[in-house]
This record gives structure tokens, C-alpha cells and sequence, in this order.
């Protein structure tokens, strides 16, 4: 069993022994698939090939955590005397950026991830609904 993750746009679904038929975010008309069209890869996968992110200090107290996964989505950490922040989270991240992290003081709070990097359904009218899990 694995949580397979859509290397277009980096959604994760639930467990399964095989991916989804599709992802229901980029199955949607309105989005583009790309040559290869519907891919997937799982957190051990990401892991396996080598897969980095990039800790990039953007202004004072603020270090964006970059991946060149899928969209290429970036989280936030925001430094607080209360304690750092996580907001926007992605989905992987590497050992050596937790380490990186725990040595500017850990995570105290992070923020709900958005819409797309939640598990999307459709409801019964074919719509596609998010729901954080
Ligand atoms: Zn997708």
C-alpha cells in the first residue's frame, strides 16, 4: 500500500495498491496533462531518486523552502520569537532540510495546505470538492 502523489500537481492520494485512475485535479478539462500524461510517484520513490529541496532565505525572518516537484510549489517557514511557522506546506521534504529546519528552531505551528494538495473528490454532480485530511 502507498499514498501515490500526481507529479503534475503534486496532489497526494490515499492509500491504495495502485494509483488512481486519474488525478481529479489534473483530469479536470481545464487543466493540461502534458506529453507524458498522467504520472505518479510515491514519497519513498521521491526519496529513492534523490529528491532535494532548497532552503532560500527571501527576506529577514523568512526562508522559502523550495521544490522542483510537479508545479513547483514553495512552503514558508516563518521565523517568530513564538516560534517558527510552516505555511503553504509541500509535500516532501528531505532529511537534510528537517535537519536544516530543527536547526533554525523546528516548526512551532504550520498552516493548512491549499485546496489543490488536499484530496479532491467529485460530489455527485461530477464538481471537484477538497477536503484536508
Ligand atoms: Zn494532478
Amino acid at each position: 500500500m502507498a499514498n501515490y502523489i500526481c507529479t503534475i500537481c503534486g496532489t497526494q492520494y490515499g492509500e491504495g495498491n495502485s494509483p488512481p485512475p486519474s488525478c481529479a485535479v489534473c483530469g479536470d478539462e481545464r487543466r493540461y496533462l502534458g506529453w507524458d500524461g498522467q504520472g505518479w510517484t510515491t514519497l519513498a520513490e521521491m526519496s529513492a531518486e534523490g529528491y532535494r529541496n532548497e532552503l532560500r532565505p527571501l527576506e529577514p525572518g523568512l526562508i522559502g523552502i523550495g521544490s522542483p516537484f510537479a508545479v513547483g510549489h514553495r512552503a514558508m517557514l516563518v521565523r517568530a520569537q513564538a516560534g517558527n511557522v510552516l505555511w503553504d506546506p509541500i509535500r516532501f521534504i528531505d532529511e537534510r532540510a528537517v535537519d536544516q529546519i530543527c536547526t533554525l528552531g523546528g516548526i512551532e505551528a504550520f498552516s493548512a495546505p491549499p485546496p489543490r494538495l488536499c484530496n479532491p473528490k467529485k460530489n455527485s454532480h461530477g464538481n471537484s470538492e477538497a477536503s484536508i485530511t
